[in-house]
């Protein structure tokens, strides 16, 4: 093995790089959770999330990854077979949906098959609409930005299908690799329950994940029958006006995340999200100099946080991907479900500057070079203009 100098490139679509200010954070003393000093943390960042989010609302936190704050969305809201409506986008929505059904929901009737390469489609959900005159459907699950796809859904042209066909459904959106990197509003968008995760556009490891929460879906809450403990709202939402949680929460993940806020805050969101999309426009116009595709079939749903490259057909994504991890220390994203080995995943999410952009594509580039794939080499100076101009 080649010893390695520099740091490792962990352009995966999350977990993201860690901030050193965050990982400086997460390294102070574990404090007494039910004691003064935390209470104060746990207030001033209650208060602090909500902007993120787009919220005045309250936001839960639970010690857990992505998926438990999925589960937690779905729990608080449902009861034993109701209808959900899901939107076949890619390998998360399809996880989503499986724990639905897992969970006693109906997920079949109502289920919007896609292709993998387009968001959650708002003229099909006008046409499922009209036809559930009953309102049996309870709630819409839609993935934000589809990790394994590279695809942003329009959730305010959901939200508008559901206003128009005046259909009282929950919306209940997974914004997971989505908050933090690509504009998104709970309150504005009528959104129900939020579901995000630390670990990607947070720029947090691992380990923590929310629910941001809406008054009707609160109300609903009151109703739901499906069995719940650890994730039952009510708890955490009384011991939070104490500055507390009703079991110990993740003290160090919370010093990390005050400081990723802080850093969300100082950049300013709305510089966040230009960033992103600026990231984002340079990969394409790199993808495409290579003569290559990109998964996302559609102009206005090109992911911010993510690009999914299509591979010529006879070439092995996964040859790529270790090409590149060997020779240059770079980790990028497998194709997922459906997508092994046919699509590589190119994360520019997170803590990422121009050059830490210009060196992954660098080494996508001589990796593709390196395994035989047949690219025009044209490719890294069409980012380089993007970002120069940009
Ligand atoms: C990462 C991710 C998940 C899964 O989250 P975990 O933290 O791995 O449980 C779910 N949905 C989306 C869109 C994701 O990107």
């Amino acid at each position: 093995m080649t010893p390695r100098t520099g740091r490792h490139f962990l352009q995966i679509p999350g977990p993201t790089n860690v901030p050193d200010p965050v990982l400086r954070a997460i390294a102070a003393p574990t404090v007494d959770h039910r004691g003064p000093e935390f209470a104060a943390l746990t207030r001033r960042l209650l208060a602090a999330l909500g902007p993120v989010f787009g919220t005045s609302g309250p936001v839960v936190i639970y010690p857990a990854s992505g998926t438990g704050a999925w589960e937690a969305a779905l729990v608080n809201t449902l009861s034993p077979g109701d209808r959900v409506l899901s939107f076949e986008t890619g390998h998360f929505s399809a996880l989503w949906r499986e724990m639905a059904g897992a969970l006693g929901l109906e997920t079949e009737t109502d289920f919007v098959a896609g292709d993998w390469r387009h968001g959650a489609d708002p003229d099909a959900l006008a046409e499922r609409l009209a036809d559930d005159t009953g309102h049996e459907i309870k709630a819409v699950c839609v993935v934000h930005n589809e990790t394994s796809t590279g695809v942003t859904s329009r959730v305010p042209e959901i939200r508008r299908v559901l206003d128009e066909a005046g259909h009282p459904a929950l919306l209940l959106v997974d914004t997971i690799s989505s908050l933090g990197s690509i504009d998104y509003r709970h309150d504005e968008w009528g959104v129900d329950v939020t579901v995000a995760g630390s670990q990607k556009g947070l720029m947090l490891p691992p380990g923590l994940s929310f629910n941001a929460v809406s008054d009707k879906a609160l109300a609903a809450s009151r109703n739901s029958r499906l069995p719940k403990l650890f994730w039952d709202w009510g708890p955490v939402l009384e011991a939070n006006k104490q500055g507390s949680f009703p079991y110990t929460p993740a003290t160090n993940l919370l010093y990390g995340l005050e400081e990723a806020l802080l850093i969300l805050q100082q950049e300013g969101l709305e510089n966040v999200f230009a960033r992103h999309q600026r990231h984002a426009a340079a990969t394409r116009a790199a993808v495409r100099g290579w003569g290559l595709e990109v998964l996302c079939r559609d102009e206005r749903e090109h992911s911010g946080s993510l690009t999914a490259v299509l591979m010529p057909e006879g070439h092995d994504a996964d040859k790529v991907r270790k090409i590149i991890l060997e020779r240059f220390d770079m980790s990028l994203g497998a194709g997922l479900g459906r997508l092994a080995g046919r699509v590589f995943r190119i994360g520019h999410l997170g803590q990422l500057g121009d050059l830490t952009l210009a060196g992954t594509l660098s080494g996508v580039q001589m990796g593709l070079e390196l395994a035989g794939v047949p690219v025009r080499p044209d490719g890294l100076g069409a980012a380089l203009e993007v970002l120069r101009t940009g």
